[in-house]
């Protein structure tokens, strides 16, 4: 079947569809965490002292004792088993931003030939992966490329229903035999507990007495699109990208703003029920769902959980969410820039840090004590963005998500931090000297109170701004749909452990002076201000003026690619930031450089082939086809007496050929080998390869708008976005 009729059957197919039929949905009480070994189902299968050592473990990291493993293996192979479970898998995250999972039978065979189950408690902790086709970077040089997995007791195990049945899923952290990070799980362990020791210093110099472990929390909300699967078939660049390389803007396009909190269509919302039910299963605490701005985008935002928990749970719900879309007939894609012209997808990560004695430390509170507290992390966290704005950028960095940040529809490719106007006030009169400190050195009330009326008002947000604090949290709007979270994770953690340790410090050297705790407080933020008050913008992040002022003004860094974001971590600041908190050492950040810059130029590789195949072997002869016809067409007519005006066929010629000057351009350029190092490679990508796919693309793209739509081989804008 040809290009064009795959096209049009897909456009009958989808007019006369249904729903894909679900069961009805279930009470939540009734399947809430129903496929999770959580500490309840722990409670009732363990004796009281194992429970409390595994209970210990997990609520503050300690590590677990073999004895107690090897009962907590037993429970939860009885538990697996009897859900009808053969086979385990220890769960892990590479550095790329997949999941991977290697999957072992319970099974094992006696002397009598007979199969029983075995489950032990060092198979759970530790599990045996051959690691040498995960990238690690310059690590595969230290470890001879094995590495092994090994529970990460924080994180429940699960499990995980496919067709072919279902399967025990174990949370692991994946490292090398010489102890080296090969994973994403790690490093977001190291930065809690760096960011809590760094915490435990400011709150004992605070005065307070009873601390207990302060840990992340996250809540991510993830947008998408969806496309019928039927259009995404006969989209290779989709299927094999996640976004159109080609296509014509649709004369609608999201102008009406009409799809934002819309009516979800039919099709949509028995996926996002089916979607929903699985997740409730897997103890994921889906909590709201909508459309967003572009047509054929939804957002989901779970509740959110210990930043530890909700990674794993992200990554789990992005592949929940690909494979119940896929049950439905729709292709997900987790593609920041699926469409151009038409938003794009992030993923907004909300963070904040607590603990269950001092509660969550970005709430302003509502004594004067809370509120200092609140001040000097909140102050941390200022610091962290001016000091450490590149590293966030690079954090963010991904071929995909470039096509998002910077322009209008995103946050800007400079960091800044948004505070909302009291708050930025209230810093800027500490900065500014105008909070006075009272002679007898009491609480200060000017300015504390303004705090302790803090307004939490999440309507009142600047949606342009990447870094903005929303009441009680902050959140990072620069992550990219398709990324883990955990990397912009650790850089939070990471740059607050860093910034609370400097403040420590600080607040230690003017105590011992003899300072009162407030004066010393707003002594130390007053210094802070002055030196990273300039990251605080509470202005129109998209505006030119800022682009222009952020960087002139400020001596902020405008970082627009990959390419420039990602030797930030060559960055000296940025290695001694990792390595004296613990987090990475500077061989393992060194590695992250390598597997992300691999991935860059990868992406843009197959990307770059994929448009000049797409361009050679689909648009080219569905040009010249066309082409041929007019000129059957004008000759017969010429014959007849009958001039045919030629402009049309004389414009689809010039843009063919012109299309295929430029896939030969790109051709030249793919095969390019010879890069001095790998930051080259990526400039070349950025500055080369990218602009000459755009130019096929733009030829492409009008060509779309000149052949006749009948014959148009690829499923267009309009029909992808709007027929669902
Ligand atoms: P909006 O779309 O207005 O930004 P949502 O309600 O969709 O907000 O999402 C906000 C996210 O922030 C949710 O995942 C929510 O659970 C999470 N969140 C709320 N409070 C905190 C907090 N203290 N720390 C971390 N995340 C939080
Ligand atoms: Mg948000």
């Amino acid at each position: 079947m040809s290009g064009n009729q795959t096209r049009l059957q897909a456009i009958d197919i989808i007019t006369n569809r249904q729903p894909t039929a679900v069961d009805k949905p279930k009470a939540l009480g009734k399947i809430w965490a129903e496929d999770v070994f959580n500490l309840q189902k722990m409670e009732e299968a363990l004796s009281k002292n194992a429970f409390k050592a595994i209970k210990k473990t997990v609520q503050t990291g300690t590590a677990l004792d073999s004895a107690t493993a090897d009962v907590v293996a037993a429970a939860m192979k009885d538990w697996a088993i009897g859900k009808g479970v053969k086979f385990f898998s220890h769960i892990f995250y590479p550095m790329t931003n997949i999941t991977a999972e290697k999957h072992d039978g319970f099974i094992i065979t006696n002397s009598d030939g007979g199969a029983i189950t075995e489950f032990t408690g060092s198979l759970l902790i530790k599990g045996e992966p051959d690691g040498s086709s995960f990238p690690n970077g310059s690590l595969r040089m230290t470890n001879a490329a094995r590495g092994y997995t090994a529970w990460d007791p924080t994180s429940p195990a699960y499990i995980m229903h496919t067709e072919n049945g279902a399967t025990l899923m174990i949370p692991s952290v994946f490292m090398s035999w010489t102890g080296e990070a090969l994973d994403k799980k790690i490093p977001l362990l190291r930065s809690n507990s760096a960011m809590n020791d760094a915490a435990q210093k400011v709150l004992s110099l605070m005065g307070e007495e009873e601390i207990a472990t302060l840990n992340s929390s996250c809540g991510a909300e993830q947008e998408y699109f969806l496309v019928d699967e039927n259009f995404a078939n006969a989209r290779p660049d989709l299927l094999l990208t996640g976004r159109t390389l080609f296509g014509a803007p649709s004369a609608k396009g999201q102008q009406f703003d009409d799809h934002y909190f819309g009516a979800i269509p039919a099709r949509v919302q028995v996926f996002m029920q089916d979607f929903e039910d699985t997740l409730y299963k897997l103890g994921i605490p889906a909590k709201t769902h909508h459309n967003e701005v572009a047509p054929g985008q939804f957002e989901i935002a779970p509740y959110y959980e210990a930043a530890n928990v909700a990674a794993d749970h992200q990554q789990l719900l992005m592949t929940v969410m690909k494979s119940t879309a896929k049950k439905h007939g729709f292709l997900c894609t987790l593609h920041e820039k699926p469409f151009a012209g038409i938003n794009g997808s992030g993923k907004h990560v909300n963070w904040s840090v607590g603990n269950s004695t001092q509660g969550n430390l970005l709430d302003p509170g509502s004594t004067p004590h809370s509120n200092l507290n609140f001040l000097l992390f909140c102050g941390a966290v200022i610091r962290g963005v001016h000091k450490y704005g590149p590293l966030l950028r690079a954090v963010v960095a991904t071929a995909s998500n470039d096509h998002r940040l910077g322009a209008n529809e995103a946050p800007p490719a400079i960091l800044s931090v948004y505070l909302g106007e009291q708050l930025e006030n209230v810093y800027k009169d500490i900065q500014a000297g105008k909070i006075a400190t009272s002679a007898t050195g009491g609480l200060m009330d000017l300015g504390l109170s303004q705090i302790l009326h803090f307004e939490r008002d999440p309507g009142d947000r600047n949606r342009t701004s990447p870094f903005a604090f929303t009441g009680n949290r902050f959140e990072f709007r620069a992550v990219g749909s398709s990324q883990s979270v955990s990397g912009p994770l650790v850089a939070m953690n990471t740059m607050l452990a860093d910034s609370l340790n400097w403040i420590a410090e600080k607040l230690e050297a003017a105590l011992a002076g003899g300072a009162e705790k407030s004066v010393a407080v707003i002594s130390v933020l007053k210094e802070l201000m002055e030196l990273h008050g300039n990251a605080v913008f509470g202005g129109d992040g998209y505006s030119e003026e800022w682009h222009k002022a952020a960087v002139e003004e400020r001596g902020l860094k405008n970082i627009p690619t990959t390419a420039d974001a990602l030797p930030i971590y060559h960055d000296q600041s940025v290695i001694d930031l990792f390595d004296k908190t613990g987090v990475f050492s500077p061989i393992e950040l060194e590695s992250r450089y390598e597997v992300y810059a691999e991935q860059y130029i990868l992406t843009i590789d197959v990307e770059a082939n994929l448009v000049s195949d797409i361009a050679t072997t689909k648009i080219y002869p569905t040009a010249v086809s066309y082409l041929s016809e007019l000129g059957l067409t004008s000759s017969s007519m010429a014959d007849l007496g009958i001039e045919l005006d030629t402009s049309l066929t004389i414009s689809i010629a010039t843009e063919t050929n012109s299309m295929m000057a430029a896939v030969a351009e790109l051709n030249d350029a793919i095969a390019k080998e010879d890069f001095a190092d790998t930051e080259a490679h990526m400039h070349f990508c950025a500055e080369t390869i990218l602009p000459l796919m755009a130019t096929v693309r733009e030829h492409a793209d009008t060509l779309e708008g000149l052949v006749a739509d009948e014959l148009w081989p690829l499923p267009k804008y309009r029909e992808m976005l709007f027929i669902k």
